[in-house]
């Protein structure tokens, strides 16, 4: 609220022509948007109401543009989400919400280290809601920038549903992209496959866990889950085995996959626990030939199309693995200078600190400023400047404490 008021009160001093140029040009989309608005089922008093005092956010289309130089490595990204302190955050929320979570699983059949492991990447368990107004952020990207086509879509969802009284405006608050709640969802899939659970006659996403877990598991559902059938099976190929054309959605029998040599990373046979040969799967290989390899069935299609990423699928799917007790996987990754759990970025960004770096707080979340430091510490290690957080230079910086 408060950034709200301080850009309404700048609008009104003529030496800021630029804010004011944007706000002037932000109504008049805004004035553009309303028809169509309203042909989908937007009030005209719900879009006056909703949209007579909103600005825009311009600082989003450096987020929307934003291209990063640094692309995450599969084993940073899965350190970081599938750490020790999630795991036990998570055993945590299935002892707590147990019983939710077996009602859950009965109606949806969707289990619950599964749900709970959506929820712990997608928000931290909702301890990261996001706090972005959301109205202000689909009303911007809307008017701005590229995928104004799409925005659009969300934004008038996000107005049905604060219309429909689901979320007050002050609460509607997200992702700067319009995600929000437990369970992260865009306004057009709340309105899609939200659901109340616990009962008060409202879908809320904000403050309901339950409604979350089970909007989670309906999801899951209406994304083709198969009600107590694995995700995937980490794999060791056969000495030779050529997996050109071999890709996650390219599924075949479980059968013809025994055929091409295929077996357990344990050396196990490939059918059995819960595995049938005529189950089909597709190769995933997140770091190429040289790294963890899985077949991946219909449940990691399912995690898959909750955020469209390989990565993003396997951080759940292992994370609901973990919550279950199981390992880390087998086969190490191709590097030889692993990720840090969040605990460990802490640590490092601590350490950096120390230095007299100025990173604000330690976060554990590896930004611009961090990466700025390590480039400067590796420069200084006489290292290859790469900016990148791995166990080498936590290292490094520990022994010189
Ligand atoms: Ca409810």
């Amino acid at each position: 609220m408060k950034s709200t008021h301080l850009l309404v009160g700048l609008a009104w001093m003529a030496s800021i022509p630029t804010l004011s140029h944007a706000n002037t040009e932000f109504a008049a989309c805004l004035a553009q948007l309303r028809p169509s608005a309203i042909k989908t089922r937007v009030s005209p008093a719900a879009y006056d109401q909703y949209t007579q005092n909103l600005t825009p956010d311009l600082s989003l289309l450096d987020k929307l543009n934003y291209q990063p130089e640094f692309r995450t490595p599969i084993w940073d990204y899965l350190a970081g989400l599938v750490d020790e302190e999630r795991v036990q955050e998570g055993q945590i929320m299935l002892r707590q919400h147990a019983s939710t979570l077996k009602q859950v699983e009965q109606r949806y059949g969707v289990d619950a280290a599964s749900v709970v492991a959506v929820w712990g990447v997608e928000s931290n368990f909702g301890q990261s809601l996001g706090k972005v107004p959301l109205l202000q952020a689909l009303g911007t990207l809307s008017c701005y920038g590229r995928r104004q086509a799409f925005f659009r879509g969300e934004f008038y969802s996000a107005l049905r549903i604060v219309q429909a009284g689901d979320v007050s405006v002050e609460q509607f608050r997200g992702s700067w992209a319009g995600a929000f709640g437990h369970t992260q969802f865009m306004p057009t899939t709340f309105e899609r496959l939200a659901v109340d659970f616990d009962g008060d006659g409202k879908r809320d996403l904000m403050n309901s866990e339950a409604d979350a877990l089970a909007s989670t598991a309906n999801f899951l559902r209406k994304a083709g889950w198969q009600t107590g059938k694995p995700w995937g099976i980490e794999v060791r190929l056969p000495a030779g085995f050529n997996p050109s054309g071999e890709k996650r959605t390219q599924k075949r029998s479980l059968q013809t996959w025994v055929n091409r040599g295929l077996v357990r990373v344990d050396g196990t046979a490939l059918v059995g626990a819960g595995a049938h040969a005529a189950d089909k799967a597709g190769l995933l290989l997140p770091a190429g030939i040289n790294g963890p390899a899985f077949l991946v069935f219909k449940n990691f299609d399912a995690f898959y199309s909750y955020n469209a990423a390989e990565s993003y699928g396997l951080a759940i799917a292992h994370l609901a693995d973990r919550l279950r007790g199981g390992k880390a996987f087998a086969r190490a990754w191709p590097t030889d200078d692993i990720g840090l759990s969040r605990a460990e970025r802490r640590e490092l960004q601590t350490l950096l600190i120390a230095k007299g770096y100025a990173l604000g707080a330690a976060d554990g979340m590896l930004g611009d400023k961090s990466r700025q430091a390590i480039k400067a510490e590796e420069a200084r290690l006489g290292w290859p400047v790469t900016g990148r957080g791995g166990q080498k230079i936590l290292q490094a910086l520990r022994s010189q404490r």
